[in-house]
């Protein structure tokens, strides 16, 4: 079994205190990327040194294969699964892994204790059993344990690691926001606490939108591997197409991708032959992706969703420095950083719990974007830290006689070799394509927010930063001209 880090062994010793307190129902919060199922893996070899039973669930079938994989891998050898037909069905073993979905068309198995992964997912089969077995305990896992009225099922929270801690002590990767495109959701009904996923997707699959996202990704996404959250199906394969016009390999995962061809995508992904994934849910898979974007191009109210998403982004991986998050759903500036959102107790489903529950934890003020260059930044910092544009000050605005005066910005400063080697791109364009070089110079002012000068002009194939910025450009401008001529031809 694997050495624990030691917020993981703290977490198992808070977790020991909170049942000889008495508490029957504990709630384990540990951040995706945490070690999650080590952590349950630990608290299961602990119980089995005491003799006793361990009931694992999960909240999906699809899940029970990775999770015995998991614990194996952890030297947990003596279990069965619970799942008609399984060639691990085995009553007999110490540890039982089971779906929810299973538990609630069976008996409850015997066992001297529970752990529910993902417990946030609140199922009902679940809270059966523990309305029958009122001596039992059951431990619950979650990175997001934020459901309304979880409170009322587990009577304690112990927190492993948050992500801000696991970010800053190295464990997760940073990340930084920019917020290219707001998208217009002011018809878009709120049904039981999120938004409408038709009205959703009819608001997101406006042409301009879908444009943005693959041009954005273009301009900035630096070919880094990437995934992307859509609204639904059908939204989905809209932007799967949007990548695919563009020549960008994009590959499409759902719940009903088969687990195999899944894997397969996911490597292909890690390996570079997959720029970007679209999907819907929360991609969550048996494999590590080694992703480096999120494409946020689904809005969402629900913390849980929106901290689960830019989760999958913040593995560390050799050569990562941070991943990049272009939110094109405003949800950041809605909800706040991801690594920010933090609740000190369980909702129990009362408002005047919730109400004090919010005032304790004080919600942080939100972050702004930079006008200049859509990065989104902490509350009160006023300078850009990604491109250095400081907006005009209130009082900055005062001593100039009531006339509205911009602090002078700039583009991000990029070095001389950088600029060479993207004007000797412009000019490979030039030399194959026959573009002149007025052209080059306005593609280099609208890359670099400077005239070309000093530089040389000997043609060089593009790389990937300098085709991506060109071609981002000819989408934009073959969007405007289709805009045009539906206008001319409604009009
Ligand atoms: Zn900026």
């Amino acid at each position: 079994m694997r050495q624990l880090h030691d917020y993981q062994a703290n977490a198992i010793a808070f977790l020991r205190q909170s049942l000889a307190k008495g508490h029957k129902r504990p709630m384990l919060q540990a951040a995706t990327g945490s070690g999650k199922t080590v952590i349950g893996a630990h608290i299961t070899q602990s119980a089995l040194d005491k003799g006793k039973r361990v009931c694992f669930t999960v909240p999906a079938i699809s899940l029970i294969d990775q999770t015995v994989e998991r614990f194996r891998q952890e030297g947990i050898d003596n279990l069965g699964v619970i799942q008609a037909d399984h060639p691990a069905t085995d009553p007999t073993a110490q540890v039982q892994i089971a779906s929810v979905q299973t538990l609630a068309r069976r008996m409850f198995p015997g066992t001297d204790l529970v752990i529910v992964d993902e417990a946030h997912q609140m199922h009902k089969a679940v809270f059966q059993w523990m309305g029958h077995c009122p001596e039992l305990p059951f431990v619950g896992l979650s990175a997001t344990p934020w459901t309304k009225g979880l409170g009322k099922y587990y009577d304690d929270l112990i927190v492993a690691a948050t992500t801000g801690d696991l970010i800053s002590r190295g464990f997760l990767a940073p990340f930084r926001v920019f917020a290219p495109s707001h998208p217009d959701l002011c018809k878009v009904r709120t049904v039981a606490g999120d938004y409408h996923e038709g009205d959703l997707e009819e608001a997101m699959s406006e042409p301009k939108l879908t444009a943005d996202i693959v041009s954005t990704w273009l301009e900035m996404g630096e070919n880094r591997p990437t995934l992307c959250f859509a609204v639904n199906r059908a939204h989905a394969r809209k932007l799967q197409d949007e990548f695919t016009a563009a020549n960008v390999s994009c590959a499409y995962v759902d719940a009903y991708t088969d687990r195999e061809e899944r894997k397969r995508l996911c490597e292909a992904l890690n390996d570079g032959l997959v720029k970007v994934i679209v999907n819907i849910g929360t991609m969550t898979t048996g494999v590590d992706v080694d992703c480096r974007c999120i494409i946020l191009a689904r809005p969402t109210k629900s913390e849980t969703l929106y901290v689960q998403i830019i989760g999958r982004g913040l593995r560390t991986a050799q050569g990562k420095v941070d991943c990049l998050i272009l939110d094109h759903s405003d949800t950041t500036l809605r909800l706040g950083f991801a690594d920010q959102i933090h609740h000190d107790t369980l909702d129990d489903g009362r408002r005047d719990e919730t109400r004090s529950r919010n005032a304790k934890t004080g919600t942080p003020k939100l972050p702004k974007e930079c006008t200049s260059c859509h990065f989104v930044k902490p509350a009160g910092v006023h300078v850009c830290p990604q491109c250095g544009f400081a907006p005009a000050r209130r009082e900055d605005v005062e001593t100039a006689a009531g006339k509205l005066v911009q602090v002078a910005g700039g583009k991000a400063q990029a070095d001389h070799s950088t600029k060479q080697r993207f004007w000797s791109g412009l000019q490979w364009y030039c030399q194959q394509r026959g573009y002149n070089q007025g052209w080059a110079s306005h593609k280099y002012r609208e890359k670099f927010g400077v005239w070309p000068r000093g530089m040389l002009d000997t043609p060089r194939a593009p790389d990937a930063e300098c085709a991506n910025f060109v071609r981002a450009g000819m989408i934009r401008f073959a969007k405007a001209k289709q805009k045009q001529l539906r206008e001319a031809t409604n009009g």
